[in-house]
């Protein structure tokens, strides 16, 4: 199976759908991981914050994989912004994954009011310079606080992810993504399971009429749309089924009743007041 790469404002490449590690217990890490890499992805979506780091770099380091082929994410969590100066805080993941490098490093949440996502934004670049990741986004930031990182350091991050599935599609957040070149990352793109997203009729329809399951009828949804999107289980079954999604199509009418049900809900924290 060859996954699409999405061209980067860096000039680096991603696999646009990979597999997150949120949520996924550090003792099952390992296990999971390695059934995610046999099964095909190459694209491991991870954070500090998960307490997952060790168990996705076992998983790496048992499956032989050449680092060249793997695409590898981390994220810097909130407490460190601000005080963490010298990149101490991906030294210690780099660690934690045994890695040299990781390939995305994003800031994890605005937090706005600590003020600090700037000053945190301008050593992240200075971690890029120095090779220990080779791309650098943000995560749930708002236009705002986009707007601040190109007005106060120039650079335009490569990604931002967010919150993002057909209850909560974000399309006035991704219409000011896409001429400045940043590339949305779905969290979330199966809405957590919080509502019934596959029995949505437009989902359920469209997955009878390709003989394929809800989830890789949302999954579609999103790749179609150019959207960089991991999703995760625990179970090897859903796994394949969630990497399995490049042998139909959904036609433009099925993409616009998926569109129809988005509501505006979150099923996450609001970036402008989370404050964890
Ligand atoms: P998700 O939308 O991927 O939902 C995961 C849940 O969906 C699983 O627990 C499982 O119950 C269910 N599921 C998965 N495949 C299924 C299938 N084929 N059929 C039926 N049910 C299925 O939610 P997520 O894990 O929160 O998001 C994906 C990734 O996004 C995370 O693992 C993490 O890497 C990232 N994430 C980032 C942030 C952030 O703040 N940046 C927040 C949350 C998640």
């Amino acid at each position: 199976m060859t996954i699409p790469l999405i061209s980067l404002n860096d000039g680096n490449s991603i696999p646009q759908l990979g597999f997150g590690v949120f949520k996924v217990d550090p003792a099952e890490t390992e296990r999971i991981v390695t059934e995610a890499l046999e099964v095909g992805y190459r694209h491991i979506d991870t954070a500090a914050v998960y307490g997952n780091e060790e168990g996705v770099g076992r998983a790496i380091a048992a499956s032989g994989i050449p680092r060249d082929e793997l695409f590898i994410t981390t994220k810097l969590w909130n407490s460190e912004q601000g005080s963490d100066t010298s990149g101490a805080a991906l030294d210690t993941s780099l660690q934690k994954l045994g890695l040299d490098s990781v390939d995305l490093y994003l800031i994890h949440w605005p937090r706005p009011d600590l003020d600090r996502y700037v000053d945190t934004f301008r050593v992240m670049e200075q971690l890029r310079s120095e090779g220990l990741t080779r791309s650098i986004g943000v995560s749930n930031f708002h236009q705002p606080h986009l707007q601040r990182i190109f007005d106060e350091t120039g650079t335009v991050p490569a990604v931002n992810q967010i919150e993002l599935h057909p209850g909560f599609a974000q399309r006035e957040l991704r219409a000011f993504q896409e001429p400045l070149g940043i590339h949305t990352e779905a969290w979330g793109p199966l809405g957590q399971g919080k509502y019934d997203l596959f029995g949505e009729k437009a989902v359920s329809a469209a997955a009878s009429a390709h003989s394929v399951a809800p989830a890789q009828v949302v999954i579609r949804w999103h790749l179609q749309q150019g959207i960089i999107v991991f999703p995760k289980s625990s179970t090897r079954a859903r796994m394949a089924e969630n990497f399995d999604v490049f042998g139909f199509e959904l036609t433009d009418a099925e993409i616009d009743a998926i569109n129809a049900i988005d509501r505006g809900q979150r099923v996450g924290a609001d970036p402008d007041t989370a404050t964890f």
